[in-house]
C-alpha cells in the first residue's frame, strides 16, 4: 500500500523476518528478531508478516511514527524531553492511525 507524508510518497511492504533483518543490514548470526523497519532513503516500511496480526499493527505504528518524524520533522531527532514526545505523538496520531486503519482494513 502507498501513502503520502508531507508531498513524500511512502509504501508498506509485507516481508519476512529475513528481508526485515537484512533490510537492517544485520549480518549477525544471532537470535535479533525484527519486526519491522522504515528505511527513509528508499521511503518504505517493511512489516514483519510472520508475527501476529496484533503484532503487525503495534509494529506498523511505531514505523509510521519514524516515517512521521522523518517526513515532518527531522532525519535525526536524537533525544527528546517528555513534552515535546507528547506533542509528537498528539500531532501525529490521527494521520498514524487513519493509514493503519487502511492498511489493515481488508485483513
Ligand atoms: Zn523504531
Amino acid at each position: 500500500m502507498t501513502f503520502e507524508m508531507n508531498n513524500l510518497k511512502w509504501i508498506i511492504k509485507e516481508a519476512t523476518a529475513d528481508e526485515v533483518k537484512q533490510e537492517f543490514g544485520d549480518n549477525k548470526n544471532d537470535d535479533s528478531y525484527y519486526y519491522g523497519i522504515t528505511t527513509l532513503s528508499k521511503q518504505r516500511i517493511l512489516i514483519n508478516k510472520e508475527i501476529t496480526i496484533e503484532k503487525q499493527k503495534q509494529t506498523l505504528y511505531h514505523e509510521l511514527m519514524h516515517c512521521y518524524i522523518y517526513s515532518y520533522i527531522t532525519d535525526n531527532l536524537g533525544s527528546i524531553d517528555e513534552e515535546t514526545f507528547c506533542d509528537i505523538s498528539a500531532k501525529s496520531h490521527d494521520i498514524i492511525h487513519e493509514i493503519a486503519f487502511k492498511y489493515f482494513k481488508n485483513r
